[in-house]
């Protein structure tokens, strides 16, 4: 209907506003609901129990809450999906993805490429959930399913190396077994899985989608199947979006497009700048030459993003000495807000990884990722370029561990 995803964003769950006579999203805190008819309120009740939408009464905020829902309306519009279900954070939602994997099809294993989101990770690898994962990459996804294997798990662009991962090879290898795709760094405004296959959009809406660091929330796209399911878990589990988290997400859809425009565009910049300099020996971002090797850009995913991983030559304490020597950049995990933040995942995001796991995923002690925000990117080199020169100039007044040749 509507063509452009900038007018989407604005208008997304906002079409009886007028109707209801107002023009700012309204914000439901009610925990319980008035009964009026028993009959009906308890058919309601079994039907949302069930993973089912209220039949007219909500009847416990638990079950359903007009803010969350109209949020939820928002986000599925926007991936292009029948529905969307919305968690308390980006984790609530893959354990409820993960639940509800398991609901649908017998099994307690999981595939999963790494590198993914050290947490989701750890969830993974831990027996939190009685669940068996075969960690394998991008190509090996066929050869690690087993006839209990219940989902498949990839994330693009990959976090903290920003590798992209081929969605619809994935799904092919996948066979029917459902794919869920966490899209947190790609947005809907870049990337929507599962128009290409994936049965499951995951985002962790605290990033960009909420985008202004004030939010934590979660949020999986899918088929109106998958959204009951998820729904069943949600009800059952208790892992609620509060409807003051889903306003402030829903106000954040609306600038989504345009701020991730603008970061995109920094980060290019930025990302160009960091490859020339010096202190810099790798940066890992799709948007440079040799960033994309399969080719994905533009087909898979609509621009590189706002985010850039670099390697500093110098392993942890190069890391750390350019962490503190910023001025404008603050040094923090998270990402997709209005401010540029940079992080350090061996010891951070990623400090929960088995050395193995960090190793196989390019986690190296020199690597930091940068989530450029809105401000002048002519601002963010000046405070880059002044802490990389510093280093620069640490590293030669620093004897080199190694020996130097005799002579020279
Ligand atoms: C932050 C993040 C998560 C976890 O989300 P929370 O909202 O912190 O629970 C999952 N995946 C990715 C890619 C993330 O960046």
């Amino acid at each position: 209907m509507t063509s452009s995803l900038d007018t989407l964003a604005v208008h997304a769950g906002r079409g009886d506003l007028a109707g209801l006579g107002v023009h700012a999203l309204p914000i439901d805190l009610s925990t319980t609901y008035p009964l009026g008819g028993l009959e009906e309120a308890a058919a309601s009740l079994a039907a949302m129990a069930s993973g089912g939408k209220p039949l007219g009464n909500p009847v416990y905020a638990r079950l359903h809450n007009p803010t969350v829902a109209r949020c939820e309306e928002a986000v599925a519009e926007l991936e292009g999906t029948a529905e969307s279900v919305a968690f308390a954070s980006g984790m609530a939602a893959l354990t409820a993805c993960l639940l509800a994997a398991r609901m649908r099809r017998d099994g307690h294993h999981v595939v999963a490429v790494r590198p993914i989101y050290g947490t989701s990770d750890h969830l993974l690898s831990s027996r939190l959930l009685g669940l068996t994962t075969t960690w394998t990459t991008a190509r090996g996804v066929a050869a690690a399913l087993r006839p209990d294997t219940v989902l498949v798990i990839i994330e693009t662009p990959a976090n903290p190396t920003l590798d992209l991962v081929d969605i619809q090879d994935v799904v092919r290898q996948a066979g029917d077994v459902p794919v869920l795709v966490d899209s947190t760094f790609a947005t809907p405004i870049l990337q929507r899985p599962c128009s290409l296959g994936a049965a499951l959009t995951l985002h962790s809406a605290t990033k960009f989608l909420a985008g202004h660091g004030d939010v934590i929330a979660g949020v999986v796209a899918c088929n109106a199947e998958w959204a009951s399911a998820l729904r069943q878990v949600r009800v059952a589990t208790g892992a609620l979006l509060h409807p003051l988290a889903a306003y402030l997400l829903h106000r954040g859809l609306a600038t989504l497009p345009a701020r991730v425009r603008i970061a995109q565009a920094g980060a290019h910049e930025l990302a160009r700048r960091l490859a020339r300099h010096p202190a810099v020996a790798r940066v890992r971002y799709p948007g440079l030459p040799g960033g994309d090797p399969s080719g994905l850009l533009g087909r898979q995913m609509q621009g590189p993003g706002a985010l850039v991983s670099f390697e500093v030559d110098g392993g942890f304490a190069a890391a750390a000495g350019l962490l503190a020597d910023l001025r404008l950049i603050t040094p923090a995990v998270s990402l997709g807000a209005t401010d540029t933040l940079i992080q350090h995942p061996a010891s951070l995001t990623h400090g929960v990884v088995s050395p193995d796991g960090r190793a196989a995923g390019g986690i190296t002690p020199g690597l930091l990722r940068l989530s450029v925000g809105l401000e002048d990117p002519k601002d963010l080199w000046r405070d880059l370029e002044a802490a990389l020169d510093r280093q620069a100039l640490a590293d030669r007044a620093t004897p080199q561990a190694t020996p130097a040749p005799a002579a020279s």
